[in-house]
């Protein structure tokens, strides 16, 4: 296991693990349960984090993550399903798995 990101929110996590997932690299979401803490423990506020379960693909995980900051998430479609925001590239809804219609 390896800390690869460390998200600002919840969904931002989520959707790093969604787009590592399309490109075949597992991961999973640590620190999940934080954001319910904000305001009762400000001091020890702690981020949800990604980590990959192969510390092998953490050079691909990396290009992954660098091109969502370089902006791939500023396209977003809604999912019809669920409601949660998708990058317009993503075919299936990282959240439920739907087919995304744009
Ligand atoms: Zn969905």
């Amino acid at each position: 296991m390896r800390r690869i990101y460390t998200a600002e929110t919840l969904p931002d996590a989520h959707l790093v693990v969604g787009l590592l997932a399309q490109a075949g690299i597992a991961a999973k979401v640590f620190n999940e349960n934080a954001q319910g803490g904000v305001g009762e423990i400000p001091f020890t506020h702690t981020w949800p984090e990604v980590w990959l379960e192969n510390e092998d693909d953490a050079e691909r995980a990396h290009e992954v993550i660098r091109t969502l900051e370089r902006g791939g998430t500023n396209q977003q479609v809604e999912c019809r399903k669920c409601g949660e925001s998708n990058p317009d590239n993503f075919e299936i809804c990282w959240n439920c798995g739907v087919t995304i219609e744009s």
